[in-house]
């Protein structure tokens, strides 16, 4: 072989797809249920684009962008994460000129350059929503409640949401003076990301993975616990609309989320049974973000990206099966040539009758034709030679059952509708 696929990345087989085919049907329905529609952006941006928009100092900015220039010389990122675009196409399309709030979502690749494992990978997909133009709790308590009915519509139960306020511009600058100098006591033994930190964006020393970082800042100062009375009216609110639909929650104040620009609510959805990867679902409040990438004032969004290679692993870690719906109705055997020429007209009829039809198309014998109709799973299978083409009748066999009946060759498609 020449090159296998690049680290990082998989192919996404028949064997797969099919599970993918159904995760993206069942998000696209339940998305139109909640008055979410798609919204379909480029796969690669303006690299600024992502430095603006996902934050400067956030783990993706600074390390797991797949940038490079072009051969016009243009700095270009393929999209790590799913919002930035959207709210990109927002400004530009002029969405903000319409009745708000806009609900749209999402299904895309993303990139990262990660060190691969299990559940993390450098090409992964996200299914995402985003309701930009409110700043109502009830926004971001219907994007939870969309995820959390489509998790546990696909059938998982162990789940756990978790959230937190990251305040707002008012409550947070009094915040980040305290965290500053509390970091600044204990600058000696933090890694050099988290001093880096510290003075852009204090908040993300918080997220940091280094055990000795988080050994020693076991009682730093929270934001949950220093709103300002709109942020605490604003989780407040969200709590009594979770009560409401009952779903259960729990408050996690060190969530702080990947990205730069989550204002107020910021949530995750973890599975119990995954191990260390387990977050399925991340999402959060963006209320700067419009303004900040050039867009007007006063439009703020609240969305969510969740990992589809997570969902499946979460799928397989609690033995929940998605069925494959690709088996074939009827596979015609043929013997002869008479029979290879009729069967292709046969095959055409039932295929314009919306009836899943298959045959050898490589001169085979009987035998190696029946191992090709197991593997593409057939549920019906019938042999037509010389004999039952003159009598316009062959035995219809039901692969499951075992039980074979004459019909009439000509009204094959009829008795297949009695059937299937
Ligand atoms: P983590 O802490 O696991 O790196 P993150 O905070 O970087 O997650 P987000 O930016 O919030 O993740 O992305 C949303 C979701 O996308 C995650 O909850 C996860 O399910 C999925 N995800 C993120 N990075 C990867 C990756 N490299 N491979 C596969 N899925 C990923
Ligand atoms: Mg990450």
């Amino acid at each position: 072989m020449l090159t296998g696929a690049p680290r990082g990345t998989k192919d996404i087989t028949p064997k797969e797809s099919y599970k993918w085919n159904y995760l993206e049907s069942r998000f696209r329905k339940l998305c139109s249920l909640y008055g979410y529609e798609e919204i379909r952006t480029p796969i690669f941006e303006h690299t600024e684009l992502f430095k603006r928009g996902v934050g400067d100092t956030t783990d993706i900015v600074q390390k797991e962008m797949y940038s490079f220039k072009d051969k016009g010389d243009r700095e270009i990122t393929l999209k790590p994460e799913g919002t930035a675009g959207v709210v990109r196409a927002f400004i530009e399309h002029k969405m903000h000129a319409d009745a708000q709030p806009t609900k749209l979502f999402y299904m895309t690749p993303c990139f990262r350059y990660e060190r691969p494992q299990s559940g993390r990978q450098r090409q992964f997909h996200q299914f995402g929503v985003e309701a930009i133009g409110g700043d109502s709790p009830s926004l971001d308590a219907e994007v939870i409640g969309l995820a959390m009915q489509y998790l546990s519509e696909l059938g998982l139960k162990d789940l756990t949401v978790s959230i937190n306020s990251v305040g707002c511009s008012v409550c947070r600058e009094s915040y980040n003076e305290k965290l500053k100098s509390y970091l600044a006591e204990r600058a000696e033994v933090l890694c050099d990301l988290c001093n880096d930190r510290r003075d852009k964006n204090p908040m993300r020393v918080i997220d940091c993975k280094n055990e000795t970082c988080q050994a020693n800042i076991t009682d730093i100062p929270l934001m949950a616990d220093n709103l300002c009375d709109d942020c605490k009216e604003h989780f407040e609110t969200l709590k009594s609309y979770l009560n409401e639909m009952s779903i259960k929650y729990q408050i996690d104040k060190k969530i702080v989320r990947g990205l730069d620009y989550y204002k107020r609510t910021a949530f995750e959805i973890i599975s119990n049974d995954l191990g260390s990867q387990s977050t399925v679902c991340g999402g959060g409040r963006y209320d700067g973000l419009v303004e900040q990438i050039g867009g007007p004032k006063g439009f703020s969004g609240i969305g969510f990206g969740m990992g589809v290679e997570r969902l499946l692993l979460t799928l397989e870690a609690n033995d929940i099966k998605i069925e494959n719906p690709n088996a074939t109705d009827i596979f015609i055997v043929t013997i002869g040539d008479r029979a290879k020429l009729k069967a292709f007209g046969i095959l055409s009829d039932l295929r314009h009758n919306q009836i899943s039809a298959d045959k050898d198309h490589l001169d085979r014998s009987v035998k190696a034709q029946f191992k090709y109709s197991n593997k593409v799973n057939s549920k019906f299978t019938i042999v037509i030679g010389d004999d039952e083409l003159e009598k316009d009748e062959a035995a219809l066999k039901n692969m499951e059952t075992g039980e074979q009946r004459l019909v009439k060759i000509s009204n094959l498609v009829g008795e297949l509708k009695k059937e299937l």
